[in-house]
């Protein structure tokens, strides 16, 4: 057992080196074979031209009387081809493309939302860098001019949360939301790590970035009332990343999800367990909502919910019936693979898949 272990352990870490540099998935963006059909959204905006684009982008940056740092790379056209979506009564989302940060992307691959109430803006998840904060910046000035006053991030992964520099500078009064274990692991070491990885993986893109590390705690079951919305945080221990909210919009029946669910993308797996996923996934699926949006990939209903379940569950199952056969992970490959025709063209699929049975497997042997 214990030769067992060690050569599990090393093809583990190998494989997380190897997913260093390639941080969140594969490299070509491919669409989905699965059933699903998602929720329509309906399109509020189609995406601007480049110049009118970068005319909003230069006049957001010019009202941020705190604005310190030169804009020396383009940002106006880092949401081209990706439109604002309405997909309920005060909820917004920019679905981003699935492939990992490259030089092309400039590092989007997330999916940026906001809230509208009364009298502000909620913002989850901004985006990978400086940049991509602006540009979402833009983007809400074409649908209010209310003020953005709460950030949440809905984990420590950088893709997610770097944004969070572009609305500090504009709104430096805003309030910034993670849970404790995200602002921890940023303050440890994570959010530098981030930072240079961006800015190798984009080839300079998110140049600038700095790291506005959340420092409002957003626990298990705990609300916030915005004027009149309400955001529900609820926390499952070691899901994607052990760092992981998803956000309920109360009043519109939506629930982000970070990545705990992720779809037509696979996202690492390294900082989570499969155990506490599927547990998310399941917790997530006993709440009163409607939408749900991925942390990559198009939003939809709770079928979202149930097809990353079942991926998981599928790889996770089939780990542990082929490890009590004696096989090694790099063995029960094909016969897992074949059990996941519907997520094959997946982004990231080729990619993840040997990372995450190496990973399942290491987590079954800890069980033991
Ligand atoms: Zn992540």
């Amino acid at each position: 057992m214990t030769s067992r272990i060690t050569r599990i352990t090393f093809m583990a870490s190998s494989l997380i080196i190897a997913s260093f540099l390639t941080a969140c998935g594969d490299k070509k963006p491919t669409s989905t074979t699965d059933t699903i059909t998602p929720t329509p959204s309906v399109e509020i905006s189609t995406p601007k031209t480049t110049a009118e684009t970068k005319a909003i982008t230069e006049a957001v940056t010019e009202e941020s009387t705190t604005h310190t740092v030169a804009n020396t790379i383009d940002t106006s056209d880092i949401f081209s081809g990706y439109a604002t979506q309405k997909i309920a009564d005060h909820t917004y989302v920019i679905h981003g493309p699935t492939e990992i940060p490259n030089p092309k992307n400039k590092g989007f691959m997330n999916n940026p939302g906001f809230i509208i109430t009364d009298k502000s803006v909620i913002v989850i998840d901004p985006g990978s860098s400086r940049q991509i904060g602006q540009a979402l910046l833009a983007r809400i000035k074409e649908v209010t001019s209310n003020p953005i006053t709460h950030v949440f991030a809905t984990h420590v992964h950088g893709d997610h949360w770097l944004g969070n520099h572009a609305i500090k500078n504009a709104y430096p009064k805003a309030a910034f939301y993670a849970h404790p274990n995200m602002i921890e692991k940023a303050n440890n070491g994570e959010a530098d790590m981030w930072i240079k990885n961006m800015h190798a993986l984009t080839e300079g893109a998110t140049e600038g970035t700095k790291a506005i590390i959340p420092n409002q705690e957003s626990t298990h079951e705990s609300s916030k009332t915005v004027d009149n919305m309400t955001i529900k945080t609820h926390f499952i221990e070691k899901a994607h990343s052990n760092t992981d909210i998803m956000l309920e919009i109360v009043e519109d029946k939506v629930l982000f999800t970070g990545d705990n669910i992720t779809y037509t993308r696979l996202p690492r797996m390294r900082d989570g367990t499969f155990k506490g996923n599927i547990a998310a996934a399941d917790y997530a699926l006993t709440l009163n909502i409607k939408h749900v949006v991925p942390g990559h990939g198009p939003s939809g209903g709770k079928e979202i919910l149930q097809s990353y379940r079942n991926y998981l569950s599928t790889v996770y199952e089939n780990t542990k019936i082929l490890m009590e056969e004696d096989l090694e992970p790099f063995e029960m490959k094909a016969q897992i693979v074949k059990k996941l025709a519907n997520y094959k063209d997946w982004s990231g699929f080729e990619e993840q898949i040997g990372k995450h049975i190496g990973l399942a497997a290491l987590e079954i042997e800890a069980d033991f």
